[in-house]
């Protein structure tokens, strides 16, 4: 295939165990996914169906980055979470096969710029410019799903310069990882290469130029960056 311009790289993100990479499609994101962050944001915690937005593949950004802090905020925010890698394609498919799709995990954090976020709430608009912004998907390697353990009661949390900031359990998500795939296959045809990160618990804050960035989740590889 000839293009008249030069096609960008694909996206992708290392795979533990291999030398080969996860090519990313697309990125979804889950809001309000965890009760206590759900109130800190000023929300209804009781289960309505889960929403979705999304980010431009290419803001996904390998562990171990220097990021440059984003421009046109005042309010960037950290919001650690729980990534699924999609391996098979999901169309409508029950919470009870959503496994079958999932190729691994990583621990990922949604950078938010929360001021941007805020004014589109504010004035009922999308939410891109808070969200899908450059460089805004920081991923740690993803482990294969045989290999990361039990996610589903696995501990996730964040340090801010070694400062605990995010703390909770998997299994206080209010949909989960099932739950997830399947509402989604609901309105998109999840595809191989999908991303999906699955919300944040509470202690969402700010981060200033120089900050390390460390985010854990038991049974996964680290997800680390620094902002410069
Ligand atoms: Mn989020």
């Amino acid at each position: 295939m000839d293009y008249v311009i030069e096609p960008q790289p694909r996206p992708s993100v290392a795979v533990k165990g291999t030398d080969h990479r996860f090519p990313v499609r697309r990125i979804f994101c889950v809001g309000r996914n965890y009760a206590e962050h759900t109130r800190e944001m000023g929300g209804d915690p009781d289960r309505e169906p889960p929403f979705f937005f999304s980010k431009p593949a290419d803001a996904v950004v390998a562990s171990g980055s220097d990021i440059p802090f984003p421009k046109a905020t005042n309010d960037l925010h950290h919001e650690m979470e729980l990534v699924i890698a999609i391996g098979k394609q999901a169309d409508d498919i029950s919470a009870a096969q959503a496994e079958d799709h999932v190729f691994g995990y990583a621990a990922g954090v949604d950078l938010t710029r929360r001021d941007l976020q805020q004014l589109a709430k504010d004035r009922r608009r999308p939410w891109d410019s808070g969200k899908a912004f450059d460089q805004s998907a920081p991923c740690g390697m993803i482990t294969p799903a045989g290999d990361a353990g039990d996610i589903a009661n696995a501990r996730i949390s964040l340090t801010v310069n070694g400062e605990a900031r995010q703390s909770a359990r998997i299994s206080d998500l209010i949909w989960s990882v099932s739950d997830v795939i399947s509402f989604l296959s609901q309105e998109f045809i999840l595809m191989p290469g999908d991303l999906i990160y699955t919300g944040t618990p509470a202690g969402v804050g700010p981060l200033i130029s120089g900050d390390d960035i460390s985010g854990h989740i038991d049974g996964l590889e680290t997800v680390q960056f620094r902002l410069i």
